[in-house]
């Protein structure tokens, strides 16, 4: 049992913890999926891109799914080897190219034919081959949140078969290519295996016709997106997941990269936030609390649930919105949330919030980031501190 009560008190609110036995739990229930298989998994950064985050899946011996080169470094900090770190994302400036390329990590995901250009320019300037693979796009609807579904040809994401044949072909011809690998990433969220196993099998029916044609690739991609319990949702199991994706490869031999990132961190991750007030405006009851949309925005961006634990609290529970002190009507952390009655500082724990949660934080408003806990064999430490002022006006100039 986490002490959110006297963490709250050590540390100040709003504040997130993570606990770190939670987090080494998912790893390696997924890593026993695919035990028996070559296999590399490989933490998508972004869904929790703290150093000690992604340190602590490094020693369980995970690798790095990264969408900038920011996250790269990070990776590369954090002490992932650079033989595990993927670079992923639909956009890559030359500078970040050039980057990946000499750091030498295992490949770049490609995601069109003129991102394949530049890398081919690029590593041409340097006088390498750059190792790639080529995110497909297999129209396939991930029955998830349209903001987080990538895998249909109306998402921006990744290629279509043709253009992915005639992108491996142009790279077999050319002297600055190394084409390795394989990518499909449909969405996030997902908690139907029917769409992943179709993708996979599109995607290794895509495998099979370029062997055919002498194009030989040892990694199969199969992105993240494997869904968590937010509220009662039936979620796939690592085994089922593993299974379908072993189903469609028929016994092809490739190394298998999965790119969880919401799957190890989510639950593990909890968002501690405070009571300034409850008020009351006509019949609408609201408890407005220290913490915001700049700390936690994915209810305000998807209108996604968290469950709210009123730490200590046992009246009656009646419907409320929880609101921060931000200057958007959008700003909720959860809308007709049946909780007690709530009193100055009193403590709500927002749970779920360990993915997409601090990452997605701004400054708006001028309100420094929250501070980051880890909990690892019941001691916490301190991960991030706390933002100050001084911190949110540091790089700006001419005020004077
Ligand atoms: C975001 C992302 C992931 C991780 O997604 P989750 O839903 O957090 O597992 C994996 N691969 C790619 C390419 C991504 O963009």
């Amino acid at each position: 049992m986490i002490q959110f009560q006297a963490l709250a008190q050590t540390y100040g609110t709003p504040l997130y913890v993570y606990d770190f036995d939670a987090m080494k739990e998912q790893f390696e229930s997924l890593k026993e999926a695919f035990r028996g298989r070559k296999s590399i998994l490989a933490y998508a950064v972004k869904a929790n891109s703290n150093l000690s985050v992604i340190k602590h899946f490094a020693q369980l011996g995970s690798g790095a799914d990264c969408v900038s080169i920011g996250e790269v470094r990070r990776a590369l900090m954090a002490g992932v080897p650079k033989y595990r770190i993927l670079f992923s994302g639909v956009g890559k400036r030359d500078d970040e190219i050039r980057e990946a390329i000499q750091s030498d990590i295992l490949y770049i995901n490609l995601e069109s034919e003129g991102e394949l250009s530049r890398v081919e320019a690029i590593a041409k300037e340097l006088g390498v081959k750059a190792r790639i693979s080529i995110r497909v796009n297999p129209n396939i609807d991930p029955q998830t949140h349209p903001y987080i579904s990538t895998g249909l040809h109306d998402n921006k994401f990744g290629v279509e078969i043709d253009a992915a044949k005639r992108m491996y072909i142009h790279a077999k011809n050319s002297d600055n290519l190394d084409a390795v690998g394989i990518h499909f990433h449909i969405g996030s969220q997902l908690t139907q295996l029917e769409p992943i196993y179709e993708a996979a099998v599109i995607v290794a029916d895509l495998l099979r016709s370029l062997q055919a044609i002498d194009i030989e690739l040892k990694f199969f991609d199969i992105g993240g997106g494997l869904g968590v319990r937010y509220n009662d949702e039936t979620t796939i199991t690592p085994y089922d997941y593993a299974q379908a994706i072993l189903g469609a490869l028929k016994g092809i031999d490739v190394t298998i990269i999965c790119e969880p990132g919401r799957f190890l961190t989510a639950n593990a991750g909890y968002f501690l936030t405070k009571v300034l007030y409850e008020k009351q405006n006509g019949a609408k009851r609201f408890v407005v609390v220290d913490g915001a949309m700049n700390d936690l925005i994915r209810p305000s961006l998807y209108n996604a649930y968290h469950r709210i634990e009123a730490v200590g609290k046992t009246s009656e529970a009646t419907p409320v919105d929880v609101v921060g002190p931000v200057c958007e009507s959008g700003d909720f952390l959860a809308k007709n949330y049946p909780l007690p009655a709530m009193e100055h500082n009193d403590l709500l724990v927002v749970h779920s919030a360990g993915a997409y949660g601090f990452g997605m934080g701004s400054n708006y408003n001028t309100r420094g980031r929250s501070a980051e806990i880890a909990v690892e064999n019941g001691e916490a430490r301190i991960i991030r501190a706390r933002e100050t002022f001084e911190d949110l006006i540091a790089l700006e100039r001419e005020y004077l």
